[in-house]
């Protein structure tokens, strides 16, 4: 039976990337039933809205998506159709691995990090109003069951994958309530992993400092939302930029596997775009499906053409399009193929 898979190709870069990805996927010779549905601007005259109620349906029957990123209107407009779709779908756990490659030009050669983000709550609850004219107030929600539950990811995630330290990211020197009240839940769940999984807890500002000068001492991050944001982006920054990192959402019911990156409207339509952080967002959904063999064998050969350089994106030193790497990765599959599960 194939797996039935809801794919929502995004906008800007997005159906480009989505393009290469399904080929990828599609050469492993596991079985995928795609179901292809749009979200975000271009559906707002047709349904009124950006994310539709049958996209939501989609994903909650197929259990899982893969997803190119969708644009969010600054200041204005509608809401992000990212943050919406992981408070409908209760995707709690927000997970962004972060490792070096051979062949990218970067600072750093032995980075392994896991970022694992709060996805519901934290100031991305959308609460907030104007207070008067000239003052706007932002509500952040911070609770411990959130909380508790994103931390036992954290550390679930440590034990399943061998990892060794789990560093809770907070601000409770000064918001001593709200992340005050995370780190209270991550040093609870903390204590039940005593003897099998590490556990620290560092201040967001000297957590980004930290990373910058040796991010190669940390492990898996646990965050809330808008730090994990803001950190994800960096630890992408360590290993070779937005390009090349992937990302999952988690929830009970159903998974949504998208990159890190956004929508970058400059590189719309124009062949250009790095699908490497997409692809790899497939490799952690066939993880995710069982499928480990075939998802070793398409990180390598995405890292094998990396490693090599004569077909990668220009954000990784070359002049290849998104269509020529995707076609370079085939190459290596078809070299090494492996049977599904
Ligand atoms: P962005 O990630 O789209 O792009 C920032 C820059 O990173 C680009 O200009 C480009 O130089 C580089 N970049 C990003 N992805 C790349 C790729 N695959 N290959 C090569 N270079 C790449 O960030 P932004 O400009 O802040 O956001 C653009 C839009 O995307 C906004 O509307 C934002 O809200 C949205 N966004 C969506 C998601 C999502 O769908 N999950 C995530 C982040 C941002």
């Amino acid at each position: 039976m194939p797996y039935r898979i809801t794919l929502i190709p995004g906008d800007g870069i997005g159906p480009e990337l989505a393009a290469a990805t399904r080929r990828v996927l599609d050469a492993t010779g596991v079985g995928f039933d795609w179901l292809v549905v749009d979200a975000g601007a271009d559906v707002m005259d047709r349904y009124g809205t950006p994310l539709p109620d049958h996209v939501l349906d989609a994903i909650r029957d197929t259990r899982v998506a893969l997803k190119g990123p969708i644009t969010t209107p600054v200041g204005e407009g509608f809401r992000s159709v990212n943050v919406t779709l992981r408070q409908a779908l209760n995707l709690y756990a927000n997970v962004r691995p972060a490792r070096s490659m051979r062949g990218l030009d970067t600072r750093y050669e032995n980075v392994d990090l896991v970022i694992v983000r709060e996805n519901t709550e934290d100031l991305y609850a959308g609460i907030e109003h104007m207070v008067g004219r000239n003052a706007a107030e932002s509500i952040k929600i911070i609770t411990r069951e959130a909380s508790e539950r994103i931390a036992r990811y954290a550390f679930d995630y440590a034990v399943r994958n061998g990892r060794r330290t789990v560093t809770a990211v907070h601000k409770a020197n000064i918001m001593k309530l709200s992340d005050g009240l995370f780190l209270e839940s991550c040093r609870t769940v903390a204590a039940e992993y005593e003897g099998r999984v590490g556990f620290e807890d560092r201040i967001v500002d000297n957590m980004c400092m930290q990373l910058v000068q040796k991010p190669e001492l940390y492990d898996v991050l646990v965050l809330p939302n808008l730090y994990g944001d803001i950190v994800s982006d960096l630890a992408a920054g360590l290993v070779g930029g937005l390009g090349v990192a992937p990302g999952a959402n988690i929830g009970t019911e159903a998974a949504v596997f998208e990159p890190v990156h956004g929508s970058a409207p400059k590189y719309a339509g124009q062949n250009k775009a790095n699908p490497t952080a997409l692809i790899l967002s497939g490799v952690l959904m066939l993880r995710h499906l069982g499928e480990v063999a075939v998802a070793e064998r398409v990180e390598d050969a995405v890292r094998a053409v990396i490693a090599e350089g004569a077909h990668v994106t220009y954000d990784m030193g070359g002049t290849a399009g998104t269509s020529d790497f995707a076609d370079a990765v085939l190459g290596r599959l078809e070299a090494s193929p492996v049977l599904p599960a």
